[in-house]
């Protein structure tokens, strides 16, 4: 049986986080009133003329560092030919060639497996309006998001799973939010992409021909659309059919891909540089500065968390998904106790609270001393992890310190080795035949034993002392 292998591209469009749009002055938020913030130049009047916001371009050009991209010191606009009545220019501003930002890569992580995913281009474009479709057939246009600046990131076709598309989305989206660059809000649409799917028989060194799954809108649908893409392509294939090279929407709702239209080529866009905007000037030096000025990537930071503080790959990941709880996690670090442990309590206990409650790490009452506290008071014995995991939703809601904690309620573990051995006394003179059956070599009972102990002591006995005790006492 023929098995094929998926070939993929993401085209992937990320909202830049500027005060006003990308030609004119007027404020790129989301959320106004439709129509609220238009101006002459956004709408498209005869005579108005654009001018390039330069924070935008500072922006395109952060994005690109970070995606190792190489930035061009001169790129241009260009005017991108379509009709949609929520475009009222009749064509987009967008960078054809060259784009500000060529040529990078990221390293995309899925479980134990990294791999490196070039970057052909990011190229920064307006965006266009939004079609309101109300009743009675009638259409409303909100021309609010009409020249709002976004950059394009365009993959070489070199993800090979819909599970590699969707974390090299995240990952995308990661990176940029850490970066300012953009606010990352999936709801407002602040990141979209385009998944191009092919198919090719495993071992094939040419590509397939693609379909373009246009404009989805979470993780989620990318990894469903392209599932489904590479299923419905696969069947075609079996059956002795041919892919059509054509432009598909993902409908989230029946979860399947549907024919659009004949996939355009850069051809039908007649596009041409603009005659209304001088050529994009960055100079070299502008280049270093911006470079100089970047923090450290989420990547290294991960990286420096397994190489010096001994964290897993997974961990490491977890804690650097962004800038609040890497930083979080770095300052309990520095108040003391073990990296590992501290990591541990914060990917098992502290993120899941965050994420129940709505809060980032940053504005936990919590705080990252407190989370050194109570790795210390584990790792000094004085609280047993068990019974860290059931204070752990108190303390996170109070946000009193875990010393205070368990001294207010006496739940310091029972480390003292005077009055433990009452309790084994106690545990082994109520169970003479489980003795009895240990000494015979049931070696096995040893855990009924321990759980005995800490039954008797609601869970504050510590664990190796109480086993310790056991074992001289059976031995
Ligand atoms: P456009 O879609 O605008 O025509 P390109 O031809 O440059 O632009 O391709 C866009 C995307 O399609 C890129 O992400 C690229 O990696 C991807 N792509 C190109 N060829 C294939 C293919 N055969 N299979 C899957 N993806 C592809
Ligand atoms: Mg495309
Ligand atoms: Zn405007």
């Amino acid at each position: 049986m023929l098995s094929y292998e998926a070939v993929i591209g993401l085209e992937i469009h990320v909202h830049l986080l500027t005060a006003s749009k990308l030609f004119c002055s007027c404020p790129a938020t989301f959320g106004a009133e439709p129509n609220e913030q238009v101006c002459e130049v956004c709408a498209a009047m005869p005579g108005a003329l654009p001018r390039l916001n330069e924070r935008a371009v500072e922006l395109a050009a952060r994005a690109g560092l970070a995606l190792h991209c190489a930035l061009n010191e001169v790129s241009f606009f260009s005017r991108k030919n379509y009709f949609y009545p929520d475009l009222p220019n009749g064509y987009q501003t967008s960078q054809y060639v060259p784009p500000i930002c060529e040529g990078g890569y990221l390293e995309v992580t899925t479980g134990e497996s990294t791999r490196r995913i070039g970057i052909t281009r990011i190229h920064m474009e307006d965006d266009a309006g939004k079609c309101l479709h109300g009743q009675a057939g009638s259409t409303l246009v909100d021309l609010n998001r009409a020249g709002t600046p976004l950059i394009e990131i365009v993959t070489e076709p070199d993800l090979r799973s819909s599970e590699e598309a969707a974390a090299c989305m995240r990952q995308i989206h990661a990176l940029l939010v850490y970066l300012g660059v953009t606010d990352g809000n999936m709801e407002e649409g602040s990141l979209r992409c385009d998944a191009n799917v092919s198919l090719r028989p495993r071992g094939a060194t040419v590509y397939g021909t693609r379909a373009e799954i246009k404009n989805i809108n979470s993780f989620r649908n990318v990894q469903r659309a392209i599932d489904f893409e590479i299923e419905r392509q696969e069947a075609r294939l079996k059956d002795g059919g041919s892919i059509a090279q054509e432009t598909r929407l993902f409908d989230a709702a029946r979860q399947v891909t549907l024919a659009m239209r004949d996939k355009e080529d850069a051809h039908d866009y007649r596009y041409f540089p603009t005659p209304d905007l001088p050529p994009v000037l960055v100079s070299g030096e502008q280049i270093r500065l911006w470079r100089e000025s970047l923090p450290e990537l989420p990547a290294a930071r991960a990286r420096r968390f397994v190489e010096s503080l001994g964290l897993s790959r997974e961990e490491a990941a977890i804690l650097t998904v962004d800038r609040p709880t890497a930083d979080y996690f770095e300052q309990a670090a520095g108040f003391g106790g073990q990296p590992r442990r501290i990591a541990n309590l914060m990917a098992g206990e502290l993120l899941r609270e965050c994420a129940s409650s709505g809060l980032s790490p940053d504005k936990a009452k919590m705080t990252p001393d407190h989370l050194s506290e109570l790795a210390r008071l584990i790792e000094d014995g004085a609280l047993s992890p068990r019974m860290a995991h059931e204070i752990f939703p108190d303390l996170f809601a109070s946000g009193i310190s875990p010393g205070t904690y368990i001294r207010q309620r006496n739940l310091a573990q029972l480390s003292d080795a005077g009055a433990l051995e009452a309790v084994v006394d106690a545990v082994l003179a109520a169970n003479p035949e489980e003795a009895a059956g240990y000494r015979g070599g049931r070696s096995k009972l040893l855990s009924f034993f321990i759980g005995q102990v800490m039954s008797r002591t609601k869970g504050q006995a510590n664990p190796a002392l109480a086993k310790d005790l056991l074992v001289r006492k059976l031995g």
